[in-house]
């Protein structure tokens, strides 16, 4: 969620200002603090007194979300708010800014992570502007906190906030199918298993996340998960309902 901060004391720390938003700081696992500051902030680091320019930008973010995903969106939004050409601002960005759609999209490669980390210090150095000096910080400093979470989307295909789109499974809960059959239907990609009266089955690996079966189910049988997944039969058995 994102908070825009006016009058900003000159120093103060992350929980005053929190406290200042009404926010509960508990649940929180960071924040990101925008330009000048640029910086990402953890519980940890929550009472530790800061210098701020007044007019600044918070966001939060809670165990929901993403932390490839949110460095992604602000890696974008530090692209388009400069119009910097220099190589490292803009060509560093733009090859940045692919490697995390990428691990975002599933599409993320064993190299990625050394890459990011051998781009990102240089941008830090050699961009000319601010946004891609602080692209490049708020990417080595996001691998140096949340380096696992971003390298699980590549070595182990999940997304263990659950929040990427790309790394979210189909499911179809046995308490809830009365066997209608109409996800079947509406399945294009031969990825529904079942037969009247029996609960249906997703076959994941068929699965394309076009959506359309929980759209059409009657029962709202038909749930997403991310890196925490329902028990389901590995293949139709008779409805508990009918
Ligand atoms: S999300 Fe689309 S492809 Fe996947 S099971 Fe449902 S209808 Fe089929
Ligand atoms: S998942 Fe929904 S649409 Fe599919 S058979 Fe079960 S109740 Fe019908």
């Amino acid at each position: 969620m994102d908070y825009a901060i006016s009058n900003t004391p000159s120093a103060t720390t992350v929980n005053d200002l929190l406290a200042t938003l009404g926010v509960d700081p508990s649940g929180l696992k960071a924040v990101w603090l925008s330009l000048p500051a640029a910086t990402f902030a953890t519980p940890d680091r929550f009472g530790d007194e800061m210098t701020f320019a007044d007019g600044i930008m918070l966001r939060t973010y809670d165990e929901k979300s993403c932390m490839a995903d949110a460095l992604l969106d602000i890696v974008q939004e530090l692209r388009l708010s400069t119009e910097c050409t220099c190589t490292f601002g803009h060509e560093g960005g733009f090859q940045i800014a692919t490697i995390l759609t990428d691990i975002c999209s599933k599409k993320g490669k064993p190299g990625d992570i050394a890459l990011l980390r051998d781009l990102a210090p240089v941008m830090a150095v050699q961009s000319i502007c601010d946004e891609g000096k602080a692209l490049g910080r708020a990417v080595a400093q996001a691998l140096d906190l949340f380096g696992s979470e971003i390298k699980e989307h590549i070595t182990k295909k999940v997304c263990s906030a659950g929040s990427c789109r790309a790394f979210q499974t189909y499911h179809i809960l046995v308490s809830k199918c009365i066997g209608c059959g109409k996800c079947l239907d509406v399945c294009e990609d031969d990825a529904i298993l079942g037969k009247p009266k029996f609960v249906h089955v997703v076959v994941q690996k068929n699965c394309t996340q076009c959506n359309r079966c929980l759209e059409v189910c009657p029962e709202g049988a038909i749930i997403t998960a991310g890196a925490e997944k329902p028990k389901t039969p590995p293949k139709p058995i008779p409805c508990k309902r009918r």
